[in-house]
């Protein structure tokens, strides 16, 4: 039985006060832990805050991206070290709107996975098609070259990592996949793991993320393959993140 998690992702969004606020929110609902792992992505800015007030909780938290470099003169670029100086245990590499909006490719993804990975980060891999793919009938064809980008460094780095299933229709769109069109990609994914390395496979975390609310939570973290979920807009309201907490709780 692998266990659940649920990570959200604030991407762009954010202020020290209102952080405060959510953060503190979290701690006294499921400070202690549960039944389900639980952790917030945040921006740079705000790991030190995120440190301080989760510190000692059962909350994990992490960063959104990182450098696929140690170090050196990669002006606005953040390593592996200086998140883990921060406390994060996690580190989202791929996510869809890195992938569009700054050009980062498959063998990018793949570098920074293993650098994270190097650093005693777990990365969260994100993996997701495009509408038009999707509806080009190469969904599969897309995540298998995703995901066979970071197995071609071999599978140490996917060893400690997690994986996210993000369509990218699905994503800050209201539109989620059905539970079912979801699963068949979880399983789809988990299959071409277990080419590789079978016991791999059935242990690893593959999350659903894409729209996911506390009204499709339970439905979505009930099928075989989904393992927890990457959440978005919702992670930025306590009352929502919470019920999708505890509907991965079960
Ligand atoms: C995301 O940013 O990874 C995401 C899934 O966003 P949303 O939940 O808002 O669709």
């Amino acid at each position: 039985m692998r266990r659940k998690l649920v990570a959200g992702n604030w991407k762009m969004h954010g202020g020290l006060a209102r952080n405060r606020e959510l953060l503190d929110s979290l701690v006294q609902a499921i400070g202690k832990g549960g039944s389900a792992d639980c952790a917030v992505c945040v921006p740079f800015p705000y790991l030190a805050q995120t440190q301080e007030l989760l510190k000692g909780t059962a909350i994990a938290w992490g960063a959104q991206t990182l450098s696929e470099h140690g170090q050196g003169a990669y002006t606005g670029e953040v390593s592996a070290a200086m998140l883990t100086d921060f406390g994060c245990r996690y580190v989202l590499v791929g996510h869809s709107e890195r992938r569009s909006l700054y050009g980062e490719s498959n063998e990018a993804v793949a570098a920074k996975l293993l650098a994270a990975v190097q650093g005693g980060l777990t990365p969260v891999l994100c993996l997701g098609e495009t509408l038009e793919q999707r509806e080009g009938g190469i969904t599969e064809k897309i995540i298998a070259a995703q995901l066979d980008a970071v197995t071609a460094a071999g599978m140490n780095g996917l060893a400690k990592a997690v994986i996210a299933y993000e369509p990218v229709w699905a994503i800050g769109t209201g539109r989620t996949a059905t539970p079912q069109q979801a699963q068949d990609v979880h399983a789809f994914i988990r299959t071409r793991l277990a080419g590789s390395d079978a016991a791999l496979a059935q242990r690893m975390q593959i999350l659903y993320g894409g729209s996911v609310k506390p009204q499709n939570a339970a439905e979505l973290f009930g099928m075989t393959d989904i393992d927890g979920g990457l959440i978005g807009g919702a992670s930025l309201v306590a009352q929502d993140f919470l019920a999708i907490c505890t509907a991965a709780a079960g």
